[in-house]
């Protein structure tokens, strides 16, 4: 699974029916990704509808975020320790907050103005 419904969801149920595998599910009001039918939207559209569609900044993200292990290595100081384990978390969460709202805006609009090309009939011929 790629994506995972954190819980800044705000329960919209948008990307229910955005979804075009059926892998999110509704649980006890939690919203959830089944990994055995996310595709990751392959197939269907060119970035994933969960993450694109999402009107949330951190409802749903690229598991990786959550995942990745930390960057530092620890010394026998616990508090120097303690503070590289912090900052890696702070540089971590600003600089992915940051890249991940550009790119999930940058997503969106391509995805937009794709479709509105696709359906927007051409005006070779037309009278003035
Ligand atoms: S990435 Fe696509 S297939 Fe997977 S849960 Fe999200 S919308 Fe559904
Ligand atoms: S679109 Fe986002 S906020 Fe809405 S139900 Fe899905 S994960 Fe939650």
């Amino acid at each position: 699974m790629s994506y995972i419904i954190t819980n800044q969801c705000i329960e919209c149920h948008r990307c229910v029916s955005i979804c075009p595998t059926g892998a999110i599910i509704q649980n006890e009001q939690k919203y959830q990704i089944d990994p055995e039918r996310c595709n990751d939207c392959v197939g269907d559209y060119a970035v994933p509808q969960c993450w694109a569609g999402c009107p949330t900044n951190g409802g749903c993200v690229p598991e990786a975020i959550l995942t990745q292990p930390l960057a530092v290595e620890a010394s026998n100081d616990y508090w120097d320790t303690w503070f590289k384990i912090y900052n890696d978390l702070i540089s971590r969460l600003t600089t992915n907050r940051q890249s991940d709202y550009w790119q999930h805006w940058f997503d969106t609009y391509s995805q937009a103005l794709a479709n509105q090309l696709q359906h927007t009939p051409t005006s070779v011929g037309v009278n003035a």
